[in-house]
């Protein structure tokens, strides 16, 4: 899960890595309101989106008077931000955060994030920061220093020297930078974080080090353990039908292909797939709906599937081990007869009730077709799919 900019460096703040000043405000008069309430001659205007590349994009502005700020605020509120991370959709843009604006010497790069191939958190910094980082990355890679941290040691003072002296700070800068080093690494550790990047780490018109720009990314896996962070999340920056998946416990990742798959278990929910192509149809999703379904769950799972207009059949592999069939039978029917059968819909039900779940599905009146078997299921949906499906 994405943090916004105004979220991280809150917890920035609070894990005592210095940022600027600033307010969140999600309407133009706020904004203004925030300003004056920050004081001095300059701020700026920054658009909250879970994206990068917004400077270049129109979503970073400075303004030099209250007016500056609100007609960047008005501009800014309610666009669609397109970044080259975003694609052309864009994401909308709800919130600001207007800061006081800062005076910058020098743009640098930290970040951290966990390194595979070594399995260590791994620590990154550059000397030349700033919004073409990527540029950087790609062409002069051996101006990236990194250090990797050993997870029984934890973070060494020596690594601390070591990156700020490859960044060219010395003295109380140096130990200002292993201080936020220190700090990064405690915040990615307690908050199970899976990403953090500070792009720019600015050193101040007086020399001291700020974190102009935060983003973090938090491990998905861990959300349970964090109720806080997990209130920060913010649904109108994510794909519609995963974020409505998410809040029904169901695994959903939307795919391009024409055949809707309602499957339990994910292990399953991949054989369906393959099975599918092998067949030489396409999935349209992947979609677990969990162990211990219920007909409730399979409501949801169907509307899910259903509202993607891309969908020409919807093919349900169903294996009753803990759950029963004819529960499962009971949800589709629900589901069906609430949503209207759009499109053909092929059920192959197999374990506990099987022969009742698929007995109840030909009692129905509704126009189910039914299998006891995988591949005739996978035939008879990609079959569907190519003669039109949807009706
Ligand atoms: P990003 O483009 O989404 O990464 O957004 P950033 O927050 O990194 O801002 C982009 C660029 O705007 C930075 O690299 C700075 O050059 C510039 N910028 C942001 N805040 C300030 C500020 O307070 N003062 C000045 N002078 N420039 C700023
Ligand atoms: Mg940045």
């Amino acid at each position: 899960m994405n943090l916004h900019e105004y979220q991280s460096k809150q917890l920035f703040s609070e894990y005592g890595i210095p940022v600027p000043q600033g307010h969140m405000v999600q309407d133009a008069d706020s904004a203004v309101a925030a300003a004056r309430d920050l004081g001095g001659e300059m701020w700026v205007v920054k658009a909250q989106a879970h994206t990068g590349g917004r400077g270049k994009a129109g979503g970073v502005t400075l303004a030099r008077s209250l007016e500056e700020v609100q007609s960047a605020a008005q501009e800014m509120l309610g666009m669609r931000l397109v970044t080259r991370q975003t694609g052309p959709a864009g994401l909308p843009v709800n919130r600001l955060l207007v800061e006081q604006g800062s005076d910058i010497q020098r743009e640098l790069y930290l970040g951290a994030l966990l390194d595979r191939e070594r399995s260590r958190i791994t620590f990154m910094a550059s000397a030349a920061g700033g919004m073409n980082i990527e540029e950087v990355a790609a062409q002069t890679p051996e101006k990236i220093i990194t250090t990797a941290i050993d997870p029984a040691a934890g973070l060494q003072p020596w690594q601390g020297r070591h990156l700020g002296f490859s960044l060219g700070l010395t003295g109380d800068q140096l130990k200002a930078f292993s201080r936020i080093l220190a700090a990064l690494y405690r915040l990615y550790l307690e908050k199970d974080v899976s990403l953090i990047e500070i792009n720019p780490l600015i050193v101040t018109g007086e020399g001291s080090l700020m974190a102009l720009d935060a983003k973090i990314n938090i491990d998905d896996s861990a959300l349970y353990r964090h109720p806080d962070l997990q209130a920060l999340r913010d649904l109108s920056q994510e794909d519609e039908r995963e974020a409505a998946a998410a809040e029904h416990d169901l695994n959903y990742i939307s795919l391009d292909g024409n055949i809707g798959c309602m499957v339990n278990g994910a292990g399953l929910a991949m054989a369906t797939m393959d099975l599918v192509k092998l067949e030489g149809g396409e999935p349209a999703n992947f979609l677990d709906v969990g162990g211990g379904t219920t007909a409730q769950r399979v409501t949801e799972a169907f509307k899910l599937i259903l509202s993607d207009s891309k969908v020409r059949v919807v093919l349900v592999n169903i294996f009753g081990g803990i759950v029963r069939c004819d529960l499962i039978a009971e949800g589709i029917i629900t589901a069906a007869r609430a949503l209207g059968m759009k499109v053909p819909v092929v059920v192959r039900l197999q374990g506990t009730n099987a022969q009742l779940g698929l007995a109840m599905l030909e009692e129905s009146g509704l126009d189910f077709i039914t299998a006891e078997d995988f591949t005739e299921a996978a035939r008879q949906a990609v079959t569907a799919a190519a003669q039109g499906g949807r009706a």
